[in-house]
């Protein structure tokens, strides 16, 4: 219970720290500061994980984020972990690896169960 709740405590911390990096790097917005829109997307993003019904068994939001957001959101939340996931290694190398370790983990889940499907 406290493990599987642990990957949730840190989609919650890493979000807002991905979309401040993305509105730094992109709308040049300065002082550790958000601009409006991203205050907006930060705000969203926390309500949806906080809603999430699959809090306790999820890994991170990244893999259901397609479900889940409204379309508008979702393109800015795609453009947020494009630009901030590959930076994440370098201001946050155990976050970052751990969400690759977990994403090639997931992937390799899914490939077995469709193919479970199959049969
Ligand atoms: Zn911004």
């Amino acid at each position: 219970m406290r493990n599987k709740l642990k990957a949730w405590e840190k989609e919650n911390r890493l979000i807002p720290v991905m979309i401040k990096k993305h509105c730094r790097g992109k709308h040049k917005t300065k002082g550790g500061q958000v601009c409006p829109e991203c205050a907006e997307l930060t705000e969203y993003a926390l309500y949806r994980l906080k809603m999430c019904p699959f809090k306790e068994n999820k890994k991170f939001c990244s893999f259901c984020v397609i479900h889940c957001y409204k379309p508008e959101m979702r393109d800015k939340i795609k453009a947020v972990m494009k630009y901030s996931g590959p930076r994440m290694i370098f201001t946050h190398p155990i976050f970052a690896l751990s969400h690759v370790t977990q994403m090639i983990k997931y992937k390799k889940k899914r490939k077995r169960e469709a193919k479970n499907l199959d049969r």
